[in-house]
């Protein structure tokens, strides 16, 4: 009645965890081992099983994994950043390929879906959405790639963008991005309005990048979410890295965290490395959705990353504090549910019915793998091993040579 059935795996918690495949999907899962009959069995070998992980930002578009290392340049401006940014990837090698890379080296790791910002400005019109459109195609069914159209050199202050992220969300980017109305565009509401007339205009989700500082910040989200509650558009607007709220006082965050819950504002934050960030759990428990990604992978923003998701849940848990394993849970959650409900994933998880996709790591629970990110693991997609070194951890029964029952 099954076609595989993998056996003596654990849960998040730990406990005994087995799981039967059928065409492809869940067909039974729990902690009792199902009726074997003439099925393929895998034993997991007391392995934790988790659901594919979600990278909820990062830019397939500026890394240069899949091309040569390119050491790190300090410099004293946004303006010089973007300047330098420009050159080195002019003499890098094709996005499509640079994406092609970035996307394999994540699902090996278990990676099932993201969200990409995608650089879209004046001057490169849509010539790297178009290029990580094209990345996009070779992994359809294996990652689900969800496209921001991101307008890193700003808005109001770049002639011309405005219509470029319009002409994007019409070719199918489904998300509309924008970054620090104030301190880069210099007029909040002329951006904000561009931003959300697209995401009225064109159906499209609203996910922004916002490292203003302090009260700045405060007040921007306040800005954001009064809009989303006017546009109806709870559920769909994000505000990544959010850095403000990482600045101000317990009681400032309680205020705006009531009205990002109420108004149905995401919040992504990447736990960076040198800036105050936000609080997730004092987020979380106001009920804002709290969601994590990569952000930067090797590029000429920053040298660190290589797409690992638990490895990005785990320096969330070292960088907030996190060290119960309720706490380690909260990062693995940004890193998997809560990613998967912002882009909207149908059919995720671990419950019958739902596609068989999984990742197996050699943890006893989730705690302990956001803990130690254990490089052994095995990834299974519509039931099947995925990968070039994923079967061979396992002792596989073949079909019909098991006993029934
Ligand atoms: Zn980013």
């Amino acid at each position: 009645m099954f076609d595989r059935v993998f056996v003596n795996a654990v849960d998040a918690d730990g406990n005994p965890l087995n799981l039967a495949v059928r065409e492809g999907r869940f067909a039974a899962i729990g902690p009792e081992r199902p009726a074997i009959g003439g099925a393929e069995v895998v034993d997991l070998a007391g392995h934790l099983v988790l659901p594919g992980f979600v990278d909820g930002h990062i830019h397939l578009d500026k890394s240069f994994v899949g091309d040569r290392w390119r050491p790190h340049r300090h410099v004293t401006s946004l303006r010089e950043r973007l300047a330098i940014e420009k050159q080195e990837l002019a003499s890098a090698g094709p996005i499509v390929e640079r994406a092609d890379a970035l996307i394999r080296q994540a699902a090996s790791f278990g990676t099932i879906a993201m969200r990409s910002h995608v650089d879209v400005d004046a001057t490169t019109g849509l010539t790297n959405l178009h290029a990580v459109m094209e990345a996009r195609e070779k992994w359809r069914g294996v990652v689900d790639i969800e496209l921001v159209a991101f307008p890193q050199a700003g808005v109001v202050s770049c002639p011309g963008t405005a219509e470029v992220l319009d002409a994007a969300a019409r070719e199918g980017a489904q998300v509309v991005g924008g970054i620090d109305p104030t301190t880069l565009d210099g007029d909040a509401d002329g951006q904000l309005d561009i931003v959300f007339g697209i995401a009225e205009k064109r159906g499209v989700k609203i996910d922004i990048h916002l490292h203003e500082p302090e009260q700045q910040g405060i007040d921007q989200l306040h800005r954001i979410a009064s809009r989303t509650r006017a546009a109806g558009l709870n559920g769909r607007v994000s505000v990544s890295h959010a850095y403000g709220l990482g600045d101000v006082a317990p009681e400032v965050v309680d205020r705006i965290a009531a009205a990002l819950a109420e108004a149905g504002v995401s919040i992504m934050t990447n736990a960076p490395g040198d800036r105050a960030f936000p609080p997730i759990l004092q987020l979380r428990a106001a009920g804002v959705r709290v969601f994590t990604g990569n952000d930067n992978i090797q590029d000429a923003w920053w040298p660190y990353g290589n797409g690992d998701m638990l490895q990005r849940a785990m320096l969330v848990g070292y960088r907030s504090g996190f060290y119960t394993d309720e706490e380690l849970g909260v990062a693995l959650h940004m890193a998997t549910e809560a990613g998967a409900a912002v882009l909207g994933k149908s059919g995720y998880g671990l419950k019958v019915g739902n596609e068989a996709t999984f990742v197996v790591v050699k943890a006893p629970n989730a705690a302990a793998a956001v803990a130690a990110v254990p490089a052994d693991r095995a990834i299974v997609r519509s039931g099947q091993f995925w990968g070039e070194s994923s079967r061979v951890q396992f002792k596989v029964t073949a079909a019909g040579v098991g006993s029934a029952g």
